[in-house]
């Protein structure tokens, strides 16, 4: 996919144009905790590669997003929460995605009840 998708402040914070509390980096993805937690830990790991929704994946952006989905356990280890947390992908207005840039919702640091809301 290419890479002129519209400008989210996502784009902004991986340019450190705005700032973020970054708990992981490298060169495909960057991992911040999201300003408005809903769990002691709750952040939010994107590709750097702007694809707006799950739902754009198409085939060529496959590595990128098992390089992320990779990423997880390393990430949910450095925040102290690798036995018990919860992913979440909002993807679509209609499923409360407000920024167009996918991202991963990492939240743990509570007990997670099921089915969620
Ligand atoms: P979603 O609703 O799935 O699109 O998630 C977007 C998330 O981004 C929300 O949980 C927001 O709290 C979070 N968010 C918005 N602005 C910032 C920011 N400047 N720094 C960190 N997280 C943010």
């Amino acid at each position: 996919m290419a890479d002129n998708h519209e400008e989210t402040l996502f784009s902004k914070i991986i340019r450190k144009e705005i700032p973020a509390d970054i708990v992981f980096e490298d060169d495909d993805c960057l991992c911040f905790r999201d300003i408005q937690p809903v769990a002691p830990v709750h952040v939010l790991l994107i590709p750097k590669r702007c694809i707006p929704r799950l739902a754009d994946v198409d085939e060529a952006d496959q590595p990128l997003l098992g390089k992320l989905m990779g990423k997880v356990p390393a990430i949910t280890k450095l925040l102290g929460i690798e036995d018990a947390f919860r992913l979440v992908v909002n993807s679509g207005a209609g499923a409360c995605q407000t920024v167009f840039h996918l991202h991963l919702h990492i939240i743990g640091g509570r007990s997670l009840g099921w089915p969620p809301g």
